[in-house]
């Protein structure tokens, strides 16, 4: 399958791609136990967009991998997974770091994070605040323990959680789709592993 975009992208960088209907996007993890921050989008009406609700709804389940498929607010399929080494430790509920929540949760002022990263990206695409959504946390560990308990502060390791090395996810773009990315920058807590490193980002021609 052949790339028509290969990209690294640095620790704690954005990254923003469109996909025609077909092409897949590829997201590995080049060092493991970096989080990956993602949102998608209809590119041709991006009002229509990554919908955690019935996205979760769909697959009856807090972890999505293979097979399962992103839905946008209209309830229609724009990207699904065709590939996850991981098999589903991904976070649907978090949501993504930010300069404020990073105050909130660990004190620490100007501390900008994943918002901040989609907020850039996004502004190439003439889009902004009121255009991020609950996002999916490809790679990131944050585990809802039994009594219901998220874990995203302690983050409870859970045995043969977390990525290694060239671990990666593979979407196949069920709709030209504009696909937003925050290589996590996050140092409070340990969704990087303490060491925030770099990603690749392919987009395959997905024949
Ligand atoms: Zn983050």
């Amino acid at each position: 399958m052949p790339a028509l975009r290969d990209d690294v992208v640095g620790a704690g960088q954005p990254w923003s791609g469109v996909l025609e209907a077909g092409q897949h996007l590829r997201i590995t993890d080049l060092e493991g136990r970096q989080g990956v921050d993602f949102l998608c989008y209809n590119a041709d009406n991006p009002l229509e967009r990554y919908h955690a609700p019935n996205t979760l709804k769909a697959s009856g389940t807090l972890r999505l991998t293979t097979g399962h498929t992103l839905y946008s607010d209209e309830a229609r399929p724009i990207m699904t997974m065709v590939a996850d080494s991981v098999g589903g430790f991904h976070d649907t509920i978090g949501g993504c770091c930010s300069a404020h929540s990073n105050e909130m949760l660990y004190g620490v002022k100007d501390c900008p994070g994943c918002r901040e990263n989609f907020l850039a990206a996004l502004s190439d695409h003439g889009l902004g605040r009121r255009d991020i959504v609950p996002n999916v946390n490809f790679f990131c560990n944050v585990p809802v323990v039994n009594d219901g308990e998220l874990a995203e502060r302690s983050f409870v390791p859970i045995p043969g959680g977390g990525s290694h090395p060239g671990d990666h996810v593979e979407l196949r773009a069920e709709m030209r789709t504009l696909a937003v990315i925050s290589n996590c920058p996050q140092m409070n807590n340990p969704c990087n592993d303490g060491q925030p490193t770099p990603i690749r980002v392919e987009i395959l021609s997905g024949t």
